[in-house]
């Protein structure tokens, strides 16, 4: 795990870059604040330990502008002499992500930085990728794979690949997927869900097996494994 530390007091920068690095982290500290935000914004950081009383700018401000103007999503927790509620309650709201009061404990400042890690990490699988199956969509880059492989879709298949991988499982009706990729929810009286099932039909299954989107007669379609063929 790689960890910015800023923090302005020599003893404990130096005290909890040691503890940490004998725990298999990589430490690098800023001394002020202005410092602190140039690496946070310049390095790829897994958590942010983030003083508050600090020369130049302080943390407070520090963790606003790296929030609410640079959009900085890494894990803040900070690490500070203030430890009145109300102090807690600010650094929140500024957003912080967790925080510790000083004087602490070292083995709790270690898992409370694992427990953000594995958050963050937990957050961003979720938010970017569906699987099912060896079927997988990356919702940022619109990318599709099948047993690892990518596959071209266009934006259309590439939605309405989407809404199954979001309804493994249920049949899904014509009239659905018109309202959900179509975003249209009038029967347009044509067969326009059809071809685009066979378009995304031969892209994720003709050349792969099991077969994963299947016509269910008379209701629609459904993503599902083990059905027999129609
Ligand atoms: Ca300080």
């Amino acid at each position: 795990m790689n960890i910015l530390l800023i923090e302005d007091e020599p003893g404990v920068a130096g005290f909890l870059k040691k503890g940490l690095e004998e725990q298999q982290f990589e430490v690098s500290v800023a001394y002020d604040g202005h410092l602190g935000m140039e690496m946070a914004l310049g390095g790829q950081w897994d958590v942010i330990i983030l003083d508050v009383l600090l020369p130049k700018i302080n943390g407070w401000d520090l963790c606003r502008k790296l929030r609410r103007e640079h959009g900085l999503a890494t894990p803040v927790l900070i690490l500070s002499a203030l430890g009145e509620t109300s102090h807690v309650i600010k650094g929140l709201n500024e957003g912080a992500d967790d925080y510790l009061a000083k004087p602490f404990k070292l083995d709790e400042l270690i898992a409370r930085l694992m427990a953000l890690h594995r958050r963050s990490n937990g957050i961003l699988a979720e938010r970017n990728r569906l699987s099912y199956e060896s079927l997988e969509i990356d919702l940022d880059s619109l990318e599709a794979f099948r047993d690892g492989e990518k596959i071209k879709l266009t934006v259309r298949e590439f939605r309405l690949l989407e809404y199954f991988m979001r309804n493994p499982g249920r049949v899904l009706s014509r009239m659905k997927i018109m309202q959900a990729v179509w975003e249209v929810d009038f029967d347009l009286g044509t067969n326009v869900v059809d071809v685009y099932i066979n378009y995304l039909r031969k892209k994720i299954d003709r050349n792969y097996n099991p077969k994963l989107l299947h016509t269910v007669i008379g209701m629609g379609y459904v993503l599902k494994k083990d059905d027999a063929e129609e």
